[in-house]
């Protein structure tokens, strides 16, 4: 029916070599890293064999040029990338902290990542797409509503899908018109990917079973819930339910392990394959990414993800 489309941001992500708390002092650093919630998913997406493209918006630099050369040879559509003449790549840089926490120095909000708009490019990936996927991160971009609704009425009126990756920052809800937007995505969702307690943030009810139920109650088919190192659970609208259990790694940088998952996933899912199949590649993406340093460095393509399944043994549930 036409590619998956994700709208949001491009960045670069420049890591600290040590851990320790935050920025204060001069400290070796290591990147740039293409990165960025919806690039990594698109990245995984095209990995996997899906027709995958973003709408996003980068600067006239070595940043955004890493970037763009990363997705397109991986295998991404790109036209729909816009390039800033006069504001940089979005940025973040990180920190690890001894207790695996994170403290961030970000350059999104004043760089080229919050121009995306609805151009000339992003239309017409919109009037050709099958499926689209929304990610919680890119609420924070000023016209993103504008985009969206353009986005969802395009696809829908042809007939396809959308997910939802509510990946929220709880402050973020609380800006304008987030809550209500974020409700009426609810709505418009097919299938949607919740991390933990995101489960009933979106359903707006606590408790798994009640919020599952509410999430059908609203048109969902399709819950892909991440449990991080105790893998995923399928809920469908049918009453079935497929736990899959993660793969046992070690963990050396958990940035992106949803995103792969997530592209993983919607890419397998949109290939027709069956849910059990589409989970475990989904668990493998999100597993094989935590092993490597770089937030989309540990993408991997459908024949890794073969090769990793076959001699990755299983967390026990
Ligand atoms: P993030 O926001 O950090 O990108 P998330 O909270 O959206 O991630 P997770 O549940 O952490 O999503 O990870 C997605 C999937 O990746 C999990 O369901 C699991 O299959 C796999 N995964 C993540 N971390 C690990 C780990 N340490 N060991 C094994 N598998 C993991």
């Amino acid at each position: 029916l036409g590619p998956t489309v994700v709208i949001g941001e491009i960045l670069v992500e420049i890591m600290a070599k040590s851990r320790g708390d935050g920025f204060l002092e001069p400290i070796e650093l290591i990147g740039p890293y293409p990165s960025g919630a919806p690039a990594i998913f698109i990245d995984q997406c095209a990995k996997i064999g899906g027709s995958a493209a973003i709408v996003a918006s980068v600067g006239d630099d070595d940043f955004g040029r890493i970037n763009i050369e990363r997705l397109r040879s991986d295998g991404a559509d790109i036209s729909a990338i816009s390039v800033s003449p006069d504001y940089p790549t979005g940025s973040a840089f990180v920190r690890y902290r001894d207790d695996g926490s994170r403290d961030f120095v970000y350059n999104i909000g004043k760089s080229a990542a919050a121009l995306v708009s609805l151009t000339a490019e992003a239309k017409a990936l919109f009037a050709r797409a099958g499926h689209l996927h929304v990610m919680g991160t890119a609420f924070a971009i000023p016209g993103v509503w504008e985009i969206m609704d353009h986005a969802i009425d395009a696809i829908k009126q042809r007939g396809g899908s959308v997910s939802l990756d509510p990946n929220l920052r709880k402050e973020l809800l609380g800006l304008g018109q987030t809550q209500e937007r974020f409700a009426r995505l609810v709505d418009v969702a097919d299938l949607i990917l919740p991390s933990g307690d995101e489960l009933f943030t979106a359903a707006g009810v606590d408790g798994e079973s009640a919020a599952v139920a509410a999430l059908f109650s609203r048109g969902v088919t399709e819950i892909a819930l991440k449990r991080g190192e105790h893998g995923s659970t399928f809920f469908g609208v049918d009453g079935s339910r497929v736990d899959c259990p993660a793969f046992k790694v070690t963990e050396v940088d958990p940035t992106g392990a949803g995103d792969c998952f997530g592209g993983a996933y919607v890419a397998c899912r949109r290939l027709g394959m069956p849910v059990s199949k589409a989970l475990e590649y989904a668990n493998a993406a999100g597993a094989h990414n935590v092993t490597v340093q770089g937030p989309m460095e540990g993408a991997a393509s459908r024949p890794q993800l073969d090769e990793f399944i076959a001699v990755t043994p299983r967390n026990l549930p």
